[in-house]
């Protein structure tokens, strides 16, 4: 697992080592998501944008 830091609350987020870049992980404090990028060993987290669902019309 690496430890994170959620980028609005600065709570730490745990992520599995194995995650891919694209996967997005929640902050259990905030709510937060974060879509995370892995390159060669480093996770980073970046905000995610927000997933508008506007299915009806
Ligand atoms: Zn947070």
């Amino acid at each position: 697992m690496s430890d994170l830091s959620c980028l609005v609350c600065r709570s730490d987020i745990e992520v599995e080592a194995q995650v891919t870049t694209g996967e997005i992980v929640e902050c259990d404090s905030c709510g937060q998501e974060h879509e995370v990028q892995v390159e060669s060993s480093l996770i980073s987290i970046a905000l995610a944008p927000e997933i508008e669902e506007t299915w009806g019309e």
